[in-house]
Order: structure tokens, then C-alpha cells, then sequence
């Protein structure tokens, strides 16, 4: 790194379809960014992303910090045998990969690593629709249905990162649909996920018309799952994106209206955020949230990391 320039951060996002690996600043600025697509194999998707860092790092010197954002399940907690592996995940090959030791053995500095949802909470919270709260939840609804929780400013962590795109939530009358989870059928993710509402449909989430009923089902498992985020940590703002809400934003106000119906005036949130329009929105930066996201995981490795004091941001 040049004296005085700015120090360089990589920041790569696990996703479920590709991956993501980009070059950029603590002050979310991206220099380039590159996709693999994510393959069965996990150890040449793997290498092929080292294939990308080698090259920046030749080109541009060594990474102040990486920072990975992947799907999970994946173990966080630091004194885990397994910090950093992938837990049972449905995705074919990718149970039990040590996302961390792989990144570890080959790069040296330090290494920030949190699940994708909660990465693209920290990335809204220090550049989007989540700056200045210490209470929020971001809601993706694209392959799965994923929750990043943040309470007093931290993510949610007990022995495990919550799951709350699995929540089992009321139905509505008259489905009786038994939902697309393998592990629990009708959850949240089983009702409201891209594949959940192809299964159903039959038909390419992208050419259903926003007037067809699905759309009120995915509308009402997600306020149902709303309705959860708030009776649980009270958030002040919950975001909601993904591929299938971003492409039908109709479903913000549905959802709004659905999470009102379901609280039914038991506690009065439209008042925490001016109205229940500033109160579910949508992710201040669209679909850039998961990328940015490994970004911010990487800004926190090279704000903690020993040495030179960082400098301020203003
Ligand atoms: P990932 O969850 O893998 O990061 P996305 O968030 O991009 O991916 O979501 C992908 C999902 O979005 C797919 O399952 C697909 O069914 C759904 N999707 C894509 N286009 C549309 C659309 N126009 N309307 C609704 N859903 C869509
Ligand atoms: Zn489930």
C-alpha cells in the first residue's frame, strides 16, 4: 500500500448463483469488481476466486483486509473447531467448507467473515437506508428468504446466526399449499422464495402479473415474518429486498398493509419511523447490498486490525 493512499480492501460475496469479488475503499467505493459463477464444486469456485484476488494484488499491491459475506449457515463463533465453516446447507457441494481456513492459508492480513444477509445489514447501515439506527432488520427474499438482525448496533448473535427466513408463520385461510422447504415445508422461505412461488405457480416468478393471487400469499407469509421481526427486537426500520421483491415492489405496501392488520394495534410502530411507509422500505442500495456488504465486513477486519490507526472517516 502507498504511503497516504487509500487502503485497499477485497470484499467477496458467497452467494448462492454466483459470487461476487470486488476491489474497493472503506468509504464503499468500489475500484472493480468481478462474478464467478458459484459451481458444485467449491474448491474450483474457490480457486478461481483466488485466481482473481492474486491478480488485484499483483496489480494493485496487498489487500489492507478481506472481507467475506457468504450463505450460510456458516459458524461465527471465534473459538468454534469450525469457525468459519459452511453448515448444512441445501446448496450440492458445500457442506462443511472451511470458507475461512481457505482464505486464511493463502492471503495474508486480516480476515472479516459474517453471513451475506448480515454483511448487507452492516453495508445499510454505513451507506444506505439503515444510517444512524442501532436497531433494524434486512430482509432478503430472492433463492431463500435470509434475515440480517442488528440489535444495539451488533449483529444478533446467540450460539448460532439467527435463521428467521424459516420462522413457521400463520397461513392464510384457505392455503393449504404444503410450501417448498426441505427442512420445514411451509416457513417463510418455503412460501415466499423465488423457487417457493415457481413451485406454486408453475410459472417464472418474473412472468407472473402483479395482479395474480400468488403475489398475496408471498405478501402475507412476509408480514407474517415482519410481524415476528417486530414482536422480537423491535426494530426501528425493517428493510426488505432480493430479487423477488426489488423486481415486484408492489409487495412493500402489501406487506405494510399486512404487518398492520396482523399487529392489529398492539404496539404503535407507525409512529417509530413517520408511518408504516418509512418503516418497511425497501434497501437504500438495491441489489449492490450483498457486494457492499462483504466490503463493510472487510472495512470492520482493517478497523480493528492492530497497527497504524486507521483514518477518521468523516
Ligand atoms: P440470490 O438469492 O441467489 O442472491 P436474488 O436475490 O437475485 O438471488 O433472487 C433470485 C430469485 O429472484 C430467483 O429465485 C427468481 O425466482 C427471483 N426473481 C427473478 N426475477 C424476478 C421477477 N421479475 N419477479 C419476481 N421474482 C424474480
Ligand atoms: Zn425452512
Amino acid at each position: 500500500m502507498a504511503g497516504g493512499a487509500q487502503p485497499l480492501l477485497c470484499g467477496i460475496e458467497l452467494g448462492g448463483t454466483k459470487c461476487v469479488c470486488l476491489l474497493g475503499t472503506p468509504e464503499g467505493e468500489i475500484r472493480t469488481q468481478v462474478s464467478v459463477p458459484t459451481g458444485r464444486d467449491p474448491d474450483d469456485t474457490l480457486r478461481r476466486i483466488e485466481g482473481i484476488l492474486r491478480g488485484w494484488s499483483v496489480a494493485h499491491g496487498a489487500f489492507a483486509a478481506i472481507g467475506v459475506a457468504s450463505f450460510g449457515p456458516l459458524e461465527l463463533r471465534r473459538g468454534s473447531a469450525n469457525y468459519g465453516r459452511i453448515g448444512a446447507t441445501p446448496k450440492e457441494g458445500w457442506t462443511d467448507v472451511d470458507v475461512a481456513g481457505f482464505f486464511n492459508r493463502r492471503f495474508e492480513g486480516r480476515l472479516g467473515l459474517t453471513t451475506d444477509v448480515i454483511g448487507a445489514a452492516l453495508a445499510e447501515a454505513r451507506w444506505g437506508a439503515a444510517r444512524g439506527l442501532t436497531d433494524f432488520a434486512y430482509v432478503t427474499v430472492g433463492t431463500g428468504v435470509g434475515v440480517g438482525l442488528i440489535a444495539a448496533g451488533r449483529p444478533v448473535a446467540g450460539w448460532h446466526h439467527p435463521e428467521l427466513g424459516h420462522v413457521r408463520v400463520q397461513r392464510l385461510p384457505g392455503d393449504s399449499w404444503p410450501g417448498a422447504c426441505p427442512f420445514h415445508g411451509d416457513c417463510v422461505e418455503g412460501l415466499a422464495s423465488g423457487p417457493a412461488i415457481e413451485a406454486r405457480s408453475g410459472a417464472a416468478a418474473g412472468t407472473l402479473p402483479a395482479d395474480s393471487p400468488v403475489w398475496d400469499l408471498v405478501a402475507h407469509a412476509l408480514a407474517q415474518l415482519a410481524h415476528t421481526l417486530v414482536l422480537a427486537t423491535a426494530p426501528q426500520r425493517i428493510l426488505i429486498g432480493g430479487g423477488v421483491v426489488s423486481a415486484q415492489p408492489h409487495l412493500l405496501a402489501r406487506i405494510r398493509e399486512g404487518l398492520r392488520l396482523s399487529l392489529n394495534g398492539y404496539l404503535r410502530i407507525e409512529e417509530v419511523a413517520g408511518g408504516l411507509d418509512g418503516y418497511v422500505v425497501l434497501p437504500g442500495l438495491g441489489v449492490r447490498a450483498g457486494p457492499l456488504g462483504a466490503l463493510a465486513v472487510a472495512a470492520d477486519a482493517y478497523a480493528a486490525a492492530p497497527g497504524p490507526t486507521p483514518p477518521e472517516s468523516a
